[in-house]
């Protein structure tokens, strides 16, 4: 699964960005959340490349995070997973695969924010994944496909995370420092970019 590798090699990146604005275990939380999720997926019996299947293996790796991360970061990003994979599994037959993809995203972020009680602009996760959203949907509505919806999400993702820089962290371990957060981009933020650019590019290949 490229995105726990790619979790894997940038553990210490994120663990460094916690260790600033936070408690400096989000790249140890989430390299332990994704090891489980690539153990449980291979555990699992061998699968097509339908639609159920997505849903599936969203709603297995949601669950495995959510039991296995011990941070804000793993309910958090478990119930978008688990979000992602109802939506997903509801789009009806016939939904695009970029659509499909769109409406996912979509539902996690709205998952994220409902369980998190937060919104774009407080220094999260969520200042990646929102602009992903967006921008996904907007590349969906130019008539691109799932690859080109895919990379356009993970561009404002990058951008996003870049973005909470000069913000002030209301949410979470950050805001404690409140004002001191001021300089230091999200490591949440910049997780969900990784994750988004992860999956990008394993649907570019
Ligand atoms: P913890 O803060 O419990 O140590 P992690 O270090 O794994 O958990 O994750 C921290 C990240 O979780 C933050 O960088 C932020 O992006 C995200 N986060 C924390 N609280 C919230 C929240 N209420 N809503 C959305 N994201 C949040
Ligand atoms: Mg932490």
């Amino acid at each position: 699964m490229l995105a726990a590798a790619r979790i894997h090699a940038q553990a210490d990146t994120l663990t460094v960005l916690d260790q600033a604005i936070g408690d400096g275990d989000h790249g140890i939380n989430l390299e332990r959340g994704f090891a489980a999720v690539s153990a449980a997926i291979r555990a699992g019996p061998p699968t097509g490349d339908d639609v159920e299947t997505a849903s599936e293996r969203l709603r297995q790796a949601g669950r495995t995070l959510i039991s296995t991360v011990g941070g804000a970061s793993g309910p958090l990003y478990g119930t978008g997973l688990l979000r992602a994979a109802a939506a997903i599994g509801s789009g009806g037959p016939g939904t695009s695969a970029g659509a499909l993809f769109v409406l996912g995203l979509e539902a996690a972020v709205e998952g994220i924010a409902a369980l998190g009680r937060s919104t774009t602009g407080e220094k999260t996760m969520l200042d990646a994944l929102a602009p992903a959203a967006e921008a996904g949907r907007a590349a969906l509505e130019s008539g691109q496909d799932v690859v080109g919806v895919a990379r356009a999400a993970a561009g404002a993702a990058e951008l996003g995370a870049e973005r909470t820089i000069p913000m002030v962290a209301t949410k979470g371990r950050a805001s404690y420092l409140g004002e001191r957060s001021v300089g230091h981009q999200d490591p949440g933020a910049t997780s969900a970019a990784l994750l988004v650019r992860a999956l990008s590019d394993s649907m570019a290949v």
